[in-house]
């Protein structure tokens, strides 16, 4: 395969399951060199870097919190401190916290608004002085069709992944004139172990709903994510594009 990402850099947040680290491997495939953040999984943090290693690829894990300010801005230090430049960033990391509003507490609210929008604010702001004085920088924020449709019983998950599409559009519009893109992905029903506890008769009418009737793979979401990172996206900035089999135009 040749290796178009070469020379570039990538940060991928919450690379250590899921969808991130499919991200984190396809970038690497194409040849970026790529941070693997991670919050508390250190093991399989160590295990994303091997399987990247093993395929020739280069990849370092890098421990931070990224709903914490000051560990965000380590991380992106640590990351330009390890590879010189940073060139993509990939804000994926995230948590649900499900209930009904009248069963919601404050801590439910706060936690995922924290870890899946403010975490944005945290990185991006660290990550954009660079990123200007390089005049290039691909920005991709991990969005959800529930930020786009709405979900009973998700209040503050779409209220954070709503959140992204606004912050993504706004910060397209203010780094597109020093040559940076930024821009997001909305997934939908994708099987990892954020949606392990989804109720089963949920989880049916997703399925329902998808005209391609089926659930989505985290590679899925990573060919898309690695799309928006290449020069053949130069031209695209400020889109949400929903990965989804197209659920979110039906439901
Ligand atoms: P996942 O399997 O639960 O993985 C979540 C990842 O986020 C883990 O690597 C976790 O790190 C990391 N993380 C959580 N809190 C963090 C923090 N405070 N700081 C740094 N990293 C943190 O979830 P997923 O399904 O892959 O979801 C990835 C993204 O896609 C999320 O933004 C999610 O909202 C979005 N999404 C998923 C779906 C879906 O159907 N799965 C659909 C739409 C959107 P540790 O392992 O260290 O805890």
């Amino acid at each position: 395969m040749s290796k178009p990402l070469e020379g570039r850099v990538a940060v991928v947040t919450g690379a250590s399951r899921g969808i991130g680290r499919a991200i984190a491997e396809e970038l690497a495939r194409r040849g970026a060199k790529v941070v693997v953040n991670y919050h508390r999984s250190a093991e399989a943090a160590a295990q994303v870097v091997a399987a990247i290693e093993a395929e020739g690829g280069q990849a370092t894990p890098i421990q931070a919190d990224v709903s914490d300010f000051a560990q965000a801005q380590v991380l992106v230090k640590a990351a330009i401190d390890a590879y010189g430049r940073l060139d993509i960033l990939v804000n994926n990391a995230g948590v649900t916290r499900d209930r009904l509003i009248l069963m919601m507490k404050e801590e439910d609210w706060d936690t995922v608004i924290r870890v899946d929008l403010k975490s944005l604010f945290n990185t991006c702001k660290a990550a954009a002085r660079t990123m200007v004085r390089q005049r290039y920088g691909r920005i991709i924020n991990i969005s959800s069709v529930v930020g786009i449709a709405g979900q009973g019983g998700q209040t503050n998950y779409a209220a954070a992944k709503a959140g992204v599409i606004g912050f993504t559009k706004s910060l397209a519009k203010e780094l597109g004139p020093r040559g940076i893109t930024v821009n997001a992905v909305a997934p939908g029903l994708i099987p990892t172990d954020l949606t392990a506890d989804l109720p089963e008769e949920l989880r049916q009418k997703a399925l329902e709903q998808t005209p391609l009737r089926r659930a989505g793979r985290a590679e899925e979401i990573a060919y898309a994510v690695a799309f928006l990172a290449s020069e053949e996206a130069a031209f695209i900035t400020g889109v949400v594009l929903p990965v989804d089999g197209g659920l979110v135009m039906s439901g």
